[in-house]
């Protein structure tokens, strides 16, 4: 039993920064990278029922989520947005279930930062641990509603769901993935300074490097975000980015879209990216956090991909070690931040 009616399984994501003693975004994540991470998560997580139609999004997030959503899962969401607070993850959650009721599959996702209060810029109230808590609500939706204790006396919805599993007496919901128990103060160490100016950024970057246009960007979500790429029938390739035609035999009209694994890369060669070496369109990152380190990664025998190393210092990736992958934030660029995954240590 999972407790909250019709909730089939959770999922959560602690953000990868520590800061002041607890966890905060590092400097390439955002509400909408928290939620994503939680939502793959959760879809990741076993067997669905069918695909996902609408999405309940509780807290403050940049306009991205509005298309973004529907490019993470890869098929055609409704989103709903609802203002941050335990209360509103409530109504989220009633909201889904009403969804449900008429058959369309549903997720309520709360992503929570922390607050900064004071005119020193200290962090503000505690969130605990996690910072962003997705459910999955595929089940009847019940007559009476969620039942009692969901919410109440709580602010933060993130605390709301610990306090509810806590007063069940500690149980753990009955499917449940993610890193819920995480040490709160664990993590990246990263400064004040960097955590209050990645939440208030000057989206003006220009490129003087490799500058992609933003059709083509969106264009390619599907092979940046979701490593799709395409199986050929005729003569059995695999071709990645997908392009539409097969990289081995040129054929167009005998491909299948598949979707590369993005956890378990293996590092074929890894390089740093020093201070002054990095493309004009990172310059703001170089400046607040230093050097980067950059892997070539093997997806599936020929299947390549260049990824930006986070959460974990240059260098610190071997050739021929596993990466795990994660959305996140890549540059400010015609007044927005644009998204990739980048690679992670795979063991965390
Ligand atoms: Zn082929």
């Amino acid at each position: 039993v999972s407790g909250v009616a019709g909730a089939v399984r959770w999922a959560s994501y602690t953000p990868a920064g520590s800061a002041e003693g607890r966890r905060v975004a590092a400097p390439d994540e955002d509400a909408f990278t928290l939620a994503a991470t939680a939502i793959e998560r959760l879809l990741d997580g076993g067997p669905s029922s069918g695909p996902l139609a609408h999405v309940d999004l509780v807290g403050e997030f940049p306009a991205v989520v509005d298309w973004g959503v529907t490019a993470l899962v890869g098929s055609r969401v409704q989103v709903a947005r609802h203002p941050r607070g335990a209360g509103s993850f409530r109504a989220a959650l009633e909201h889904a279930l009403r969804a449900t009721a008429q058959g369309r599959r549903s997720v309520v996702v709360a992503a929570e930062l922390p607050e900064r209060e004071g005119p020193d810029g200290a962090l503000g109230r505690s969130i605990r641990g996690a910072s962003a808590v997705a459910v999955l609500i595929d089940g009847d939706a019940p007559a009476d509603g969620l039942g009692p204790g969901l919410g109440a006396g709580s602010e933060s919805a993130v605390d709301a769901v610990h306090a509810y599993w806590g007063a069940r007496g500690g149980s753990e919901p009955a499917s449940w993935v993610g890193d819920w128990t995480a040490d709160p103060r664990a993590g990246s160490p990263v400064e004040l300074r960097t955590v209050l100016e990645a939440s208030n950024p000057a989206l003006t970057a220009v490129s003087e490097g490799a500058y992609v246009p933003r059709p083509r960007y969106i264009e390619n979500l599907p092979s940046r975000w979701r490593f799709a790429a395409e199986a050929c029938d005729a003569c059995g390739a695999q071709t990645f980015p997908a392009r539409g035609v097969c990289r081995q035999c040129g054929s167009r009209d005998s491909l299948r879209t598949i979707l590369l694994p993005t956890d378990g890369a293996t590092v074929i060669a890894a390089t740093t990216i020093g201070k002054g070496g990095q493309p004009t369109e990172f310059d703001t990152q170089v400046a607040a956090t230093g050097g980067y380190g950059v892997v070539l990664a093997e997806l599936a025998p020929g299947a390549r991909v260049t990824l930006q190393v986070t959460d974990a210092p240059p260098g610190a990736i071997a050739i021929g070690s596993k990466i795990g992958t994660r959305l996140r934030r890549l540059y400010p660029m015609e007044g927005e931040w644009r998204y990739g995954r980048k690679a992670v240590p795979l063991a965390r």
